[in-house]
């Protein structure tokens, strides 16, 4: 029988439930059991693909085309569970989903309520997650415990706990313990407070993970585990990690979490747990040979969580080349005003990632051009592409050539709507997306670098390069290194004569994990490094 696990917060949001969440997946993956996450939002949008960036981070996607939110980049990175449209609800979907229940009569006339037809609903969505041969199922509680809109989750995950009976049930919380500096204590009150929330709705908490930044002494761990009627044992500290979020799961396994697990949930069969392999990934960040910088010219760079993967996967490739990767991250709108050779003085590679929308394209096309004219790697992921196609379009001729997603009457539409996407009104879930095959010809930058030639890498966008253009394109050195399996949609293009540069109309960074970076990450950062040792060489 599936055993469950539900991750609920209090005190303050932000305190890295997807971090915990992913990280107890992870300990207990290496225990030797099959898991999945899910996680459960209280908002109402139906899913964040319309959400913005600024408010919400990066929109993550899953192969099955599902867009999620980004804790979901955490779960897979730090584990091997398979992930589906299942694995993220919000308050949107679960409603949108009672409501045509209601309209087509499955209700049978009854009144509807939130007890029990919607907490009905978010049970069976947790339920669906629990298939055969998955050990145990992590369901992350979105929001902090007290907040309005999450009120019916948790009574959910409470009936949940009843139905399956208490011992196949775990209830972990996890709470901040502040500093106060003028009064030089930590302060448990705030952990008390939000455990009496939860226990007034019926739920009490199995263990309390207790982020903090300094030490918690033992008298205070025991002050929390009587005053929350938890174990002793069940009271594991967090303390923040100044160094990396991939820390995490050593830091839980140290306090013994992964044992207490085992012990509360009664899993049977656990192997030892080995960490050796993450451990040795963590010694190589914290001790990189070399140093690269990333130029990253965007629109939401201010923004921490706007481009995680991204992020993370240049992180990933640092890994691999034993290089710590320092991003520079330049708003695309102020470039033009800069100008790219001054903002990009000091750069040893350029990544353009994924957007929308008009503001700052010229910015980007003018990093692109730099790039292209000074040999300087670039890796532009989906607008990071088109952009890179509008810029080549321009350079041999083709005046005001541009997308129709930003110049509808461009002279030169390079590129442009997707077929299937014309008369698309409605927003949400209607881009291209998920996984989608690529065939790679032989001879190219990004044949070698995945070392296959077919891959499948997952997709977010409306508009795609213009197959019209591609014979002009082609003849001047541009090279469609990847394909649809039919070739009718380009995947992937490349420069002739240039050191490295790569675009691709897909989001690698949903495929990359510290200890398995991306093939292209990887290249890009590989090429960047040798750039800046080649320029090291020559100053000297
Ligand atoms: N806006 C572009 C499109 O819709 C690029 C999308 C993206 O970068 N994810 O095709």
């Amino acid at each position: 029988m599936t055993k469950h696990i539900f991750v609920t917060g209090g005190v303050v949001s932000s305190l890295g439930k997807g971090l915990t969440s992913a990280s107890i997946g992870l300990l207990l993956e290496r225990r030797g059991f099959t898991v999945r996450l899910q996680k459960l939002d209280p908002y109402l949008n139906v899913d964040p693909g319309t959400m913005s960036p600024y408010q919400h981070g990066e929109v993550y996607v899953l192969d099955d085309g599902t867009e999620t939110d980004l804790d979901l980049g955490h779960y897979e990175r730090f584990t091997h569970a398979v992930l589906n449209k299942d694995c993220n609800y919000t308050t949107g979907k679960i409603y949108l989903s009672v409501i045509e229940k209601e309209r087509r009569g499955d209700y049978r006339g009854k009144t509807v309520q939130v007890i029990p037809h919607v907490t009905d609903e978010i049970k069976s969505c947790i339920r669906k997650v629990a298939a055969p041969g998955v050990d145990v199922v992590i369901t992350e509680i979105g929001g902090t415990v007290g907040d309005i809109e999450g009120m019916p989750y948790y009574e959910a995950i409470r009936q949940y706990a009843l139905d399956v009976g208490k011992n196949n049930c775990l209830f972990v919380h996890l709470t901040l313990v502040p500093y106060l500096k003028a009064a030089g204590e930590l302060k448990t009150k705030p952990t008390q407070r939000s455990v009496r929330d939860l226990r007034e709705i019926g739920i009490q908490p199995d263990v309390l993970i207790c982020r903090t930044e300094r030490e918690i002494p033992n008298d205070e761990c025991e002050k929390i585990a009587l005053f929350c009627n938890v174990e002793r044992n069940a009271v594991i500290e967090e303390k923040d990690k100044e160094f990396s979020i991939y820390e995490v799961p050593l830091s839980l396994a140290q306090n013994k979490l992964d044992e207490l697990i085992v012990e509360k949930l009664s899993l049977t069969q656990a192997k030892p747990l080995d960490m050796s392999d993450w451990r040795t990934m963590l010694d190589r960040m914290r001790a990189p040979a070399h140093e690269v910088t990333i130029g990253f010219v965007g629109k939401y760079v201010k923004h921490r969580d706007a481009y995680k993967s991204v992020y993370e996967s240049l992180d990933h490739a640092g890994i691999a080349h034993h290089a710590k990767v320092r991003v520079v991250r330049i708003e695309s709108d102020k470039l033009a005003d800069e100008g790219a050779p001054q903002a990009l003085a000091n750069v040893d590679g350029l990544l353009i990632p994924g957007g929308f929308d008009k503001r700052g394209i010229e910015g980007k096309i003018e990093a692109i051009k730099f790039a292209r004219e000074t040999g300087l790697p670039f890796f532009g992921i989906c607008l990071g592409l088109q952009c890179a196609t509008i810029e080549f379009a321009r350079h041999i001729g083709l005046e005001n050539a541009n997308s129709t997603e930003f110049d509808k009457a461009s002279p030169h539409p390079v590129v442009c709507l997707l077929e299937e996407q014309e008369g698309i009104t409605n927003l949400g879930g209607t881009q291209r997306l998920g996984a989608y095959p690529c065939h790679l010809k032989p001879n190219t930058k990004a044949r070698a670098a995945f070392g296959v030639d077919v891959i499948s890498e997952r997709h977010r966008h409306r508009y795609e390069v213009n197959n019209k253009y591609r014979e002009r394109l082609q003849a001047r050195g541009m090279l469609f290194s990847g394909t649809s399996p039919d070739g009718g949609l380009v995947e992937a293009i490349e420069l002739k004569d240039h050191p490295w540069f790569v675009g691709v109309q897909s989001h690698p960074e949903f495929q990359s994990k510290p200890t398995k970076p991306h093939p292209l990450f990887r290249d890009f950062i590989g090429a960047s490094l040798e750039r800046r040792l080649r320029k090291t060489v020559v100053t000297r």
